[in-house]
């Protein structure tokens, strides 16, 4: 049984704060607001597992207020959420991502993320594909006021009945 999940996120952009995405420090002028590093692309790909498994979204699992997920590694929160993946006997068949960012170009840094984040998937990196975009100058990514991602995933159950 194949399970498809959808993921999405949004964080502003602020000076003196570092911007990770993917899990990869990129360098860049001003970093993105939020509790936890504050990776747009970490946090929508953690959605998009949720979504496929029916578990809900990031903000349930990983509530901004609780003071475990301050300046958390969004890594480490994917990792979590494929523990439950795994414990359900679901793996990832590939993963399809696009980040939104005004500058930065993100071309330099797009191998690496690939890299980490399909490490943390489980797959190889053949199966993670990570695209940047720009937002032409238009609404708040084109302002170079905030950064998004958007995720979508395929996971495949391991059991033959569920
Ligand atoms: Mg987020």
């Amino acid at each position: 049984m194949f399970r498809i999940g959808i993921g999405h996120d949004t964080h502003r952009l602020v000076k003196g704060r570092p911007l990770i995405l993917g899990g990869v420090h990129i360098e860049s002028e001003s970093g993105a607001e939020g509790h936890s590093d504050a990776d747009a692309l970490a946090h929508a790909i953690t959605d998009a597992v949720l979504g496929a498994l029916g578990e809900g979204d990031i903000g349930l699992h990983f509530p901004d207020r609780d003071p475990r997920w301050k300046d958390a590694d969004s890594l480490d929160l994917l990792a979590r959420v494929m523990w439950l993946a795994g414990e359900r006997g679901f793996l990832v068949v590939n993963l399809d991502a696009t980040v939104m960012l005004e500058r930065p170009r993100l071309r330099p840094y797009i191998d690496e993320m690939e890299t980490k984040l399909a490490g943390v998937l489980g797959v190889d990196a053949r199966c993670v594909n990570v695209k940047a975009k720009t937002g032409e100058g238009l609404d708040s990514v084109g302002e170079c006021r905030a950064v998004e991602a958007q995720a979508v995933v395929l996971l495949e159950s391991q059991r033959t009945s569920r």
